[in-house]
């Protein structure tokens, strides 16, 4: 049950300032209207009523209870709580009467259950109920002060904030390229045929007879070849001999082939940051923020709803 204690701290005295933050004038859907002819065009009070009274009109027309609806005696009234000294809750325009006749101050309320319901499902507090009943009396259940919302407000706001940065990764992975040059040297033996010079030696002479045996008279040319010597010539008995040898030839060949392959290798590294192993502790901690996490913003949820509801 609010009190006026609670209003005053939450709006401040019902005075002109008062009036200019918090009062509206809710124009009254004509559709409901038309259902609840009792109603005014117009109801000036705070805006946090505008809601749940909608609501609570709403869930009279759908339970087809607007007959029962049969006087609209007001909603904001600066003045005392009958009997009391203290300001009544009319004074800051978050309560209104119906059907005062019926349902008169301190009489038995005659109003049906099924009437209060509308209006308690819409987050109504009825008088009916209390040890001297005020039977047409509804009064919100709960207030809001507006300066918590708007700290609510702040304070999920900057939360989810504060979640979506901390889901960002403070470093971003980085490809670097590395070029790497490789040489290899190849070497190559080839098998090859080496073609050795032609060559020739010449030797010409005249062959005389002499007492029945022939004889080499002069040598009237002898030419040696490049590397064969002059023929070694023998006449004995009348038979020649013609020796011509060639030293056997070395001819030293080695071919080598040197080749030099490059090989260019792009090696590209891609930079992947690997979570560390995190101890026991740290596990426990991550674990129970989690929880606390998750705790506080189902608190923050429900408020929030809550409050949505009657805003
Ligand atoms: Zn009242």
């Amino acid at each position: 049950m609010i009190t006026s204690t609670a209003c005053t701290k939450a709006f401040g005295k019902p005075d002109i300032d008062f009036e200019i933050k918090y009062m509206v004038v809710w124009k009254v859907p004509e559709a409901i209207r038309v259902k609840i002819p009792v109603l005014p065009q117009k109801i000036y009070c705070h805006k946090l009523m505008v809601a749940p009274l909608e609501k609570a009109f709403k869930n009279i027309i759908d339970r087809e209870l607007t007959s029962e609806v049969i006087s609209w005696n007001g909603c904001f009234c600066i003045r005392r709580k009958r009997g009391q000294s203290t300001l009544s809750i009319h004074s800051w325009g978050l309560a209104v009467d119906i059907n005062e006749k019926e349902n008169a101050f301190g009489a038995k309320p005659t109003m049906s259950a099924a009437l209060v319901k509308c209006f308690t499902d819409a987050g109504f507090e009825w008088g009916g109920k209390w040890s001297k009943p005020d039977g047409m009396h509804f009064q919100l259940s709960k207030i809001y002060s507006m300066k918590n919302i708007s700290l609510f407000r702040v304070v999920l706001f900057a939360m989810l904030v504060g979640m979506l940065g901390a889901c960002k990764s403070s470093l971003a992975p980085t490809v670097t390229s590395q070029t790497n040059d490789t040489i290899i040297k190849v070497q190559t033996l080839r098998d090859t045929i080496i073609k050795t010079k032609q060559d020739s030696s010449f030797y010409k002479a005249l062959l005389e007879c002499q007492n029945g045996k022939v004889v080499i008279n002069r040598p009237i040319s002898v030419t040696p070849g490049e590397i064969l010597k002059i023929p070694g010539v023998e006449l004995q008995d009348n038979y020649l001999t013609v020796k011509c040898k060639m030293e056997s030839q070395e001819v030293p060949v080695q071919l080598k082939e040197n080749h030099t392959q490059r090989i260019k290798t792009v090696l590209k590294i891609k930079t992947q940051y690997v979570p560390r192993e995190l101890t026991w502790w740290q596990t426990t901690q991550i674990n129970m923020g989690r929880v606390f996490i998750g705790l506080v913003l189902l608190i923050l949820i429900i408020t929030f709803l809550r409050l949505l509801k009657i805003v």
